[in-house]
């Protein structure tokens, strides 16, 4: 199996890549933020949890989002792979994500993260706002706290697959295809 976490800030081209690669490579989706917006808008009890977080650009609970990573991998029994997109975002989720995984037998290939700086994130946010209407990408303030929340909260999470020789930087500026090319160089040298 192909697990592949892709990791960065908000904006750093994480769901854009991760179209491209898991048709390249036969990949399921899984980004808990597009689930949980799917939650929202279906008015489930999680979706109406999630709404205060998502709102103010904190984290959801790690329990709610472990719990909607699990349901998915039980679904998905026969994938190729997974690329996680936007999970883990902490430590915590990281730790269940390879107990879940390891419960299946499969574990954790590689984390490939997108580095951009945050002027050029704060840019792309609003840009993404103004064409998604997304609420959390057209307010300034939520997209500092966004950012922030990434800075203490997720950042920390690369010492966890750096610690098991997993984690991989790639430059996030540049063509989509540029960058798509750089990950996808990453991904087959380490895939053995
Ligand atoms: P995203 O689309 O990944 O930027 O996520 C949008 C929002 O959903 C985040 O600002 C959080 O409020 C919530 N969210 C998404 N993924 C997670 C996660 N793994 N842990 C906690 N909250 C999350």
């Amino acid at each position: 199996m192909l697990n592949i976490v892709l990791f960065g800030p908000p904006g750093a081209g994480k769901g854009t890549q991760s179209e491209k690669l898991i048709e390249k490579f036969q990949l399921v989706h899984l980004s808990t933020g597009d689930i949980l917006r799917a939650e929202r808008k279906a008015g489930t009890p999680l979706g109406q949890k999630a709404q205060a977080f998502i709102e103010k650009g904190e984290l959801v609970p790690d329990e709610v989002v472990i719990g909607m990573i699990g349901l998915q991998l039980a679904k998905n029994k026969n994938a190729n792979g997974f690329i996680f997109d936007g999970f883990p975002r902490t430590t915590a989720q990281a730790e269940a994500l390879d107990k879940l995984l390891a419960e299946n037998k499969s574990s954790i290939t590689l984390m490939l993260a997108l580095e951009v700086n945050e002027l050029e994130l704060k840019k792309r946010l609003l840009l993404r706002g103004k064409d998604s209407g997304r609420a959390d990408d057209q307010n300034p303030e939520i997209i500092q706290n966004r950012i922030d929340v990434y800075n203490r909260e997720t950042a920390p999470v690369k010492d966890f697959y750096s610690k098991q020789n997993k984690f991989f930087v790639v430059d996030g500026i540049g063509t989509i295809d540029e960058i798509f090319g750089k990950l996808s160089v990453a991904i087959e040298k380490n895939n053995k």
